[in-house]
C-alpha cells in the first residue's frame, strides 16, 4: 500500500488500542517509515539512473532494486526488520525486556511497533509475491501470495481510496457509538 493508507491505518491501528496522543504518533510514524528504507534506495537509483544516463529508466532502475530486494544486502535486512511479523515480534521482545522500569520509552517504542505491524499485515495482504519475507530472520524466501497486488493499474488508486473512506468511517463510527 501507499504511505498515505499506511499512515490511516496506523492511525486507527492506534485508536484501537486506545492510545495517547504521543503513543498516537509513535504508531503513525511506525506504520510511515517501515518502507523508509526501500524509498531511499529509490532515490539512490533514480540520481545514479540520471547521472548515467541522463534520463528516467524503468528497467534499469527496476532491475537494480529487484537485485537489492530480493537478494542478500543491507536492504533486505533493513526493509523486513520492520517487514516481517517474526521480526516485530523479536524487537518487542527486546522493547519489553530492557525497557523494564522506563514505561514511558517502553509505551512509545511498542506503540511504535504496533504501527509496524499494522503496516506488515498491510503489505502481506496486498503484494503478490513481493510482499514481506513472514520469517525474517529465520527464513530468506518465505512470502505470501497476498489477496491482490496495489501495483495493479487503477488498483491503488481504487482501492486505497475506498480502504482510506472505509476506515475514516469506522474510526467516526467508533468515535459516535461512543457517545
Ligand atoms: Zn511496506
Amino acid at each position: 500500500m501507499k504511505t498515505p493508507t499506511h499512515a490511516v491505518v496506523g492511525f486507527v491501528t492506534a485508536k484501537l488500542f486506545g492510545f495517547g496522543r504521543g503513543q498516537t504518533i509513535a504508531c503513525v510514524l511506525g506504520a510511515c517509515l517501515a518502507d523508509l528504507p526501500l524509498m531511499l534506495a529509490y532515490v539512490y537509483f533514480l540520481m545514479s539512473c540520471f547521472w548515467r544516463h541522463g534520463h528516467y529508466d524503468a528497467a534499469y532502475i527496476k532491475a537494480l532494486m529487484d537485485g537489492i530486494y530480493f537478494e542478500q544486502s543491507w536492504l533486505l535486512v533493513a526493509h523486513n526488520m520492520f517487514h516481517s511479523p517474526v521480526s516485530i515480534g523479536y524487537l518487542s521482545l527486546i522493547c519489553l525486556i530492557c525497557c523494564v522500569g522506563r514505561s514511558a520509552v517502553r509505551r512509545i517504542l511498542l506503540a511504535y511497533l504496533a504501527g509496524s505491524f499494522s503496516h506488515s499485515i498491510l503489505d502481506i495482504i496486498s503484494h503478490m509475491g513481493d510482499g514481506p519475507l513472514l520469517l525474517w530472520p529465520l527464513d530468506d524466501e518465505l512470502r505470501m501470495m497476498g489477496l491482490f497486488s496495489h501495483w495493479f493499474m487503477g488498483m491503488p488508486l481504487l482501492v486505497e481510496g475506498v480502504a482510506v473512506i472505509l476506515l475514516f468511517g469506522f474510526y467516526v463510527g467508533s468515535r459516535v457509538a461512543r457517545v
